[in-house]
């Protein structure tokens, strides 16, 4: 069958990605009528939407995180259940990313697009791993797409920061991580290398660890930061969101030791611009390898970019004969870098 092409019936408008048969946008930048989620990231998941499609878990996500702007008909679907909207069938399955992350898939006359969403195929405690599947079309992020990104091996990282512990007992190490995703990661990740003692938190990243609590991820014992003595905190680690690490809050602290959980942290240039001592390369995302070989594995012909690094991408992606093409959605300024 002769592939309908793709752009009749997947279109960018002024909210971001929209399927006209199925009348529902994707990951939409902007409050619609009818959206698919594919995770509660905030430049994923905004505020507004009457219907959405998700996942259990990105619904209480964006239940917890947006208040009043919260679905008004929230639809969970569990992934790999095909569900027919209009003209068009919507499966989701998992991406890998952060707790209930989804890509989706979606076909119409015999075509299959698959919309990535984020993800990465490395392996995470903390949510389901990335199922692989065959499309024609595949739109993938980009956020990583430079060969100079390759992640590595996130508990050798974690492994760095015990080592770090061990040798400053009497230092407090505070490690930057974006609430949603990351810290339950480096947690997880802490645990499974047989860190069984409290893990502090600053008050920021509460929240997203009880709702990972609540989905049967443990983390052990946590405690709150704020309010503990500082004597207690010698020798201990301390989880806050990025922007506290470097402000005030982080004073209080004995002799911080300032760590950051981020994919950016192989770039050593941007962890000295930001007086990071201890940099720790654990992404939620994909590198170049995991792009480059997931586009490859999906079989697709054609493949869209979005948010991210396009150039080298595009230019690799056609190198290999395939079609590709940016995708301009406005509004995507990555939560969780
Ligand atoms: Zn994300
Ligand atoms: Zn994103």
């Amino acid at each position: 069958m002769t592939p309908e092409r793709f752009e009749s019936w997947l279109k960018v408008d002024r909210k971001g990605l929209y399927c006209p048969p199925g009348g529902f946008h994707i990951d939409p930048h902007g409050a619609v009528r009818r959206a698919i989620v594919t995770h509660g990231h905030s430049d994923h998941a905004r505020p507004g939407h009457d219907a959405v499609l998700a996942t259990k878990e990105t619904l209480a996500i964006m239940g917890a995180r947006l208040g009043e702007g919260a679905p008004r008909r929230p639809q969970a679907t569990a992934c790999g259940e095909p569900l027919a909207i209009g003209d068009v069938t919507v499966t989701l399955f998992p991406a890998g990313h952060v707790l209930g992350s989804a890509q989706v898939l979606i076909e119409y006359k015999g075509t299959r697009v698959v919309i990535s969403g984020d993800y990465k195929r490395s392996a995470d405690p903390t949510c389901a791993p990335f199922a692989l599947v065959p499309c024609d079309l595949f739109i993938t992020e980009a956020t990583f797409a430079l060969p100079v990104f390759q992640h590595g091996d996130a508990r050798a990282e974690v492994a760095k920061l015990l080592t770090s512990v061990e040798q400053f007992p009497e230092r407090a190490h505070v490690v930057g991580a974006y609430a949603l995703g990351k810290t339950q990661r480096v947690i997880a990740l802490l645990r499974e290398a047989g860190y069984e003692r409290p893990i502090y938190l600053h008050g920021a990243l509460q929240a997203c660890c009880d709702l990972y609590e609540s989905f049967g991820v443990s983390l052990g014992v946590l405690l709150p930061a704020t309010g503990t003595k500082r004597d207690d905190l010698e020798g201990a680690i301390v989880l806050a969101p990025p922007s506290a690490i470097a402000d005030r809050w982080s004073r209080r602290l004995p002799d911080p030791v300032t760590a950051f959980a981020s994919g950016w942290m192989r770039v050593r240039a941007r962890a000295r611009q930001q007086g990071i001592e201890l940099p720790l390369v654990i992404s939620d995302h994909a590198d170049w390898r995991e792009l480059t070989e997931t586009i490859t594995e999906t079989g697709a012909e054609e493949v869209w970019v979005t948010h991210g690094r396009e150039d080298a991408l595009l230019h690799h992606i056609e190198t290999t004969g395939r079609r590709g093409r940016a995708l301009a959605l406005i509004g995507r300024e990555d939560e969780d870098p």
